[in-house]
């Protein structure tokens, strides 16, 4: 096994690129990808986002293949009903899920956050792509940022909020959806406004957030609040895929 002492060249680790010597936030302008692989992540990542905006609409046994109520102490796993009293069956699978998670972390570093995680599917491929395709690749869009504020950056800002606010409505109904379930949704989104406050009240609260943390927030995510990302630092080593980097 490699050695995992600390190295002078590794001092690096002391500190986030993200955040400046006067903990100020440092924007991050990353470079359009390109390429064999990232072509290969676009697919896969076409697969994950029709499956998952799906996923609230799809019947098994006439239930929904997933619904997580915890209002209603209600969950549907794969058209299967569990109750709080199946509770132990959802903690074993559970604690099988994470032992397989960490052993897959070490072997494969973070495979999973780059091709599978739906925070850098969401943000990579849609949300940065919407970046590209109407502020341009790194530098135009620092040198967009820099300038004053005329009608060409007007428009391009303007657009680029409405889309994203648009996609994070779309994430918000889903995401609600797998909550309350497609019917209840739908039920919110045709009945009377007055008649569901606390759903639309939901709908609105996740669109926010979800705007807030694709538009501003991004990668601060996995190094603040993602507790996967935070564990990477202990489950990660030299001989990882990746760790050595
Ligand atoms: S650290 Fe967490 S949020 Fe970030 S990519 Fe990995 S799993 Fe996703």
């Amino acid at each position: 096994m490699a050695s995992t002492q600390f190295k002078p060249d590794d001092a690096y680790r002391d500190s986030i690129s993200t955040v400046d010597a006067a903990g100020k936030r440092v924007w991050l302008y990353p470079k359009k990808p390109a390429g064999r692989l990232y072509r290969a992540r676009k697919w896969l990542s076409y697969g994950f986002l029709a499956v998952l905006f799906a996923g609230p609409w799809l019947r098994l046994n006439g239930l929904p293949l997933l619904m997580l109520n915890l209002p209603a102490q209600k969950f549907i796993i794969l058209g299967q009903i569990f109750w709080p009293q199946d509770f132990f069956i959802l903690l074993l699978a559970t604690l099988t899920f994470l032992v397989f998670i960490i052993l897959f972390t070490v072997v494969y570093g973070r495979v999973f956050c780059g091709w599978v995680c739906p925070q850098t599917i969401f943000l990579e491929m849609v949300f940065r792509r919407i970046e590209y395709w109407l502020e341009g690749d790194a530098p135009q869009q620092k040198a967009l940022d820099r300038r004053e504020l005329d009608w060409d950056k007007l428009w391009r800002k303007t657009t680029k909020h409405v889309l994203f606010l648009a996609v994070s409505f779309l994430i918000a109904n889903t995401f609600l959806a797998y909550i309350i379930g497609s019917d209840a949704l739908v039920a919110i989104v045709t009945d009377p406004l007055t008649a569901h406050l606390g759903g639309l009240a939901a709908m609105v609260g996740f669109t926010g957030v979800f705007y807030a943390v694709f538009a501003r927030f991004r990668e601060q995510v996995c190094t603040i609040v993602c507790p996967y990302g935070r564990l990477q630092g202990v489950l990660l080593d030299q001989d990882s895929l990746g760790g050595g980097l």
